[in-house]
């Protein structure tokens, strides 16, 4: 690929924002805006606040999320919008993850799924985690070539738990990885002059699986830069959480039309309640 193309992946899974969305980072003065072009002010939280991760478009960087000493997770984007950032009062706290309602199990014929340990209520968080990594959904590919070296930013615990994840996408290597998990996030809710859609990888909420008729949907919180996944109705104990990976409009098309799409993204053949199952309906199925 030649180096300065925009690739678009696919479409990330949707994402709705939540929590508020005032805060010091929407305060953020029309002054430092302008900041794009110029280098990075001094932190007095961070003695090297993000790192070039590329030489040559030196507008792209990356920043840690979490304690320096350990961070969670990494975000690669514009200069300016790190700059932004860069004033959130949470980019530098700790904040793994927080399992309010769900647990990661063996779920049959599926691998690892996320399941609720009991009763939970519709709009209940099930877990709230920090994002292994953020990116903008359009990826130049000159930002592809590096991405495992960017990689190497997280920590090792952080870098295994993202290589341990599902890959469809396996000649992309660790951008395969991203690819076949990432949702899309409103991560710029609250930062004005934030630019480009962005798309993040969580360990957990990453292992959630599909359904055209979900129970659940990932929210990200803009307040504490954390990823959460809400109950969209009451689930009962022992039932696995699944999100959709079709956005809306996807979810309203023909079940053959949606198992097209999934085929190509995920390559797995839903049969879920809305698409019954491949063997009694046919790969195409005439369910809804
Ligand atoms: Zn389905």
């Amino acid at each position: 690929m030649r180096r300065g193309f925009l690739v678009r992946p696919r479409p990330a899974r949707e994402c709705v924002t939540q929590g508020p969305t005032t805060g010091p980072a929407s305060t953020s003065s029309p002054s430092k805006q302008k900041l794009s072009s110029s280098p990075p002010p001094p932190s007095p939280r961070r003695s090297k606040p993000f790192e070039e991760a590329d030489p040559i478009h030196r507008s792209v960087s990356l920043l840690p999320l979490g304690a320096s000493s350990s961070p969670e997770g990494l975000v690669i984007s514009f200069r300016s919008n790190l700059e932004l950032l860069l004033a959130h009062p949470w980019v530098d706290r700790a904040f793994l993850r927080q399992c309010e309602a769900v647990e990661l199990r063996a779920v049959e014929g599926k691998g690892l799924g996320l399941v609720v340990p009991r009763e939970v209520g519709e709009g209940e968080v099930l877990v709230r985690e920090r994002p292994l990594l953020v990116i903008p959904e359009v990826v130049r590919t000159d930002v592809l070539q590096q991405f495992e070296q960017l990689l190497e930013h997280l920590p090792l615990g952080r870098r295994q738990a993202f290589g341990g994840m599902h890959n469809v996408h396996p000649t992309e290597g660790a951008f395969g990885v991203h690819r076949t998990n990432c949702v899309g996030l409103d991560f710029g809710s609250g930062m004005d002059g934030w630019r480009g859609a962005h798309a993040g990888t969580f360990e957990w909420i990453g292992r959630a699986n599909h359904s055209c008729a979900p129970g659940a949907v990932v929210a990200w919180d803009g307040e504490t830069l954390t990823g959460r996944l809400v109950a969209l109705r009451p689930m009962s104990e022992g039932e696995e959480v699944r999100i959709s990976y079709l956005s809306p409009g996807e979810l309203r098309l023909p079940t053959a039309e949606r198992r097209r799409l999934l085929w190509e993204d995920y390559r797995f053949v839903c049969e879920c309640e809305r698409c019954g199952s491949a063997y009694t309906n046919g790969l195409g199925g005439d369910a809804s």
